[in-house]
């Protein structure tokens, strides 16, 4: 069984205080956290992807331009990863088992060539690590069920700006998707 890491929109715009589309404080508690995870994998030599939006501004053809203020730009301090996540990247962003991905919509799998990257290398079991808990990783946890892998959710390593809509997204996690929901202790 081999596994990967999807790391999801873990940059400024979703977690600094002035972010365009920020979670605040939950999404900053995380960082240590997800660090920790996203080191564990790139050196156990396990497939690390970093999945991370990608918008042009005022692009009247999307559908996230009626929803969302503008956010996670082309070329913007705000698409960078946050904190430490971001030297975490920048120090190993040249190991071969390490893929950052632009994705345009809330799944990573939407647009991307994710799955042929996957199944190239045999993965079956994805670990999910990032923001928001209830949009980027919820949508992306739906299309991997749909596609036949075992999910796994870092509780202690996702966030969301709405804590109703991240705790109803853990139950989903686990009642409908079939996912394990694990945190430290559980590992
Ligand atoms: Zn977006």
């Amino acid at each position: 069984m081999n596994r990967a890491l999807l790391n999801i929109d873990y940059t400024n715009d979703f977690v600094a205080a002035k972010g365009a589309l920020t979670c605040g404080e939950p999404g900053q508690r995380i960082e240590n956290r997800i660090v920790e995870i996203t080191e564990a994998f790139i050196h156990a030599g396990d497939f690390v992807v970093f999945a991370i939006d990608l918008h042009q501004a005022a692009d009247p053809f999307h559908p996230e331009t009626k929803l969302f203020p503008p956010h996670n730009l082309e070329g913007t301090e705000g698409r960078k990863l946050f904190g430490k996540l971001h030297d975490t990247y920048e120090r190993h962003r040249d190991v071969k088992n390490i893929y950052w991905m632009d994705k345009t919509r809330y799944s990573a799998f939407a647009g991307t060539d994710l799955d042929l990257q996957l199944r190239a290398r045999n993965i079956t079991e994805l670990h999910l690590v990032g923001v928001c808990t209830d949009i980027c990783v919820l949508h992306t946890a739906v299309d991997a069920y749909n596609k036949g892998f075992d999910i796994i959710v870092h509780e202690d390593a996702v966030a969301s700006f709405d804590q109703e809509g991240h705790r109803w997204a853990l139950r989903h996690f686990t009642g409908s998707l079939g996912a394990k929901v694990i945190t430290k202790g559980d590992i």
